[in-house]
């Protein structure tokens, strides 16, 4: 009965779930968020639906580890009696550069590549390799598994990931597009599969993540062929708080115009922007949806433009594959917000997209919503990245035969 644990170590938080392995079931997962502030949080839940909540001392970033692993270990509320039933634990990593296609057992030189990554995700890879650091110290008998955003765009093809700039700044630098959000359009994609009953390797697939970060990306037999985001997760989508696409001269402009420095650009584009930036009031759908029934217009045109992206999106890509078999829709907007989910769809009905509104409104959370005779199949399919990190955790341990 291998016991997995997954960790997703961000610089605002730590996510961790705890997996039995043979039939998949989650035994407890919860977080620690508000890093950094003067009271962290730890929530704490177990399959049978025991909670715990508790303020975590403001500690140093490693430290935090010790409070997720006494909870696991707690007598009443925890499920582990010793940390050495983990087997393994699979590692979230941001940024995996062009030097991981697929997860990794990690080893000090994998780790060292971890580390060389960080110029190209420097909010991500730190805090990343920080809990695989404070991991393998607490649990020095376990596997750990690097499981990278980036890796599942790495089938992209050149004339896809290239950005048209000098070719030396790909060779001397890195620039290129990789892609984010790679562990939760394969873990669809191969639901979508399963759910169509039709083998991956025949299907041209449109990945559609919504969340407070958003991406799209074309999977063309399995394979990401192309998808928004891009050097970093910036590109691309309107996102909750992020520009996506804009034109690279807005930059030089405020730069000499209106004499803001590069760091107030970045901080602009990536906290200030998106939904929240043109709304002026959230970032979360939820409140946008709130503020235009109460007539607000300018919600009203962020999430107009939210719908209208990614309709572009799908164009493009639907020209990408050449055809399309289905489209789908994950992460926070794109499992909650069917009326977000039509406005995308109106006008693709050329496309052979055809929305049946009874079903997109349906409760069910996993779900077809397309009508019956429609060409393209519409499917709502909850993530579940932390699934996908357990499963490859396990097929790395059992290939290694530890
Ligand atoms: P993250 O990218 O941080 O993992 P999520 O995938 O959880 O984010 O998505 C968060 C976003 O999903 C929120 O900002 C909100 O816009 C949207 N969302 C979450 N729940 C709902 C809901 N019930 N109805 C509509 N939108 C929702």
């Amino acid at each position: 009965m291998p016991i997995i644990l997954t960790i997703n170590a961000g610089s605002s938080s730590v996510k961790f779930q705890c997996f039995e392995m043979t039939d998949e079931v989650c035994l407890a997962k919860g977080q620690v968020d508000r890093l950094g502030s003067p009271s962290p949080n730890l929530f704490y839940k177990r399959h049978d639906s025991v909670t715990h909540q508790t303020n975590v001392p403001p500690v140093e970033y490693e430290t935090v580890f010790h409070s997720i692993f006494e909870i696991l270990l707690n007598i009443e509320k925890g499920i582990l009696q010793n940390l050495n039933d983990i087997a393994a634990v699979g590692h979230r990593v941001v940024h995996g550069g062009s030097r991981f296609a697929e997860s990794a057992l990690i080893t000090p030189k994998v780790e060292t590549a971890i580390d060389q990554c960080i110029p190209l995700a420097p909010l991500h890879n730190p805090y990343n390799l920080g809990g695989i650091h404070a991991c393998r110290q607490a649990l020095p008998n376990a596997t750990h598994v690097a499981v990278f955003d980036t890796a599942f765009h790495q089938t992209m093809p050149d004339y896809a990931y290239m950005y048209a700039l000098p070719y030396s700044l790909y060779e001397q630098h890195g620039i290129r597009r990789y892609g984010f959000h790679g562990t939760s359009h394969r873990y669809v994609s191969m639901r979508a599969a399963e759910i169509l009953g039709h083998p991956l390797t025949s299907l041209k697939l449109i990945t559609c993540h919504l969340g407070n970060g958003c991406s799209l990306t074309a999977v063309n037999q399995g394979r990401s062929v192309d998808t928004s985001m891009g050097l970093t997760p910036l590109e691309g989508l309107m996102m909750g708080t992020r520009s996506g696409d804009i034109d690279p001269a807005i930059i030089f402009h405020l730069m000499e115009e209106g004499q803001m420095p590069a760091a107030a650009i970045n901080q602009m584009l990536n906290r200030e922007s998106g939904l929240l930036g043109i709304s002026g009031i959230a970032s979360d759908v939820r409140d946008l949806f709130r503020a235009v029934s109460e007539g607000n217009p300018m919600a009203a045109l962020a999430l107009k433009m939210f719908s209208y992206r990614v309709r572009q999106y799908i164009g493009k890509y639907a020209a990408v594959l050449g055809g399309l078999d289905a489209l789908i829709f994950t992460a926070g907007i794109g499992e909650n917000a069917p009326s977000i989910r039509a406005t995308i769809c109106e006008k693709l009905g050329f496309l052979g997209i055809h929305l049946d509104e009874e079903k997109n409104r349906s409760d069910e959370m996993e779900k077809v919503i397309h009508q019956a005779d429609a060409p393209v199949k519409l499917l709502v399919i909850p993530t579940n990245e932390e699934l996908m990190i357990a499963r490859d955790t396990l097929r790395l341990i059992e290939g290694s035969g530890t």
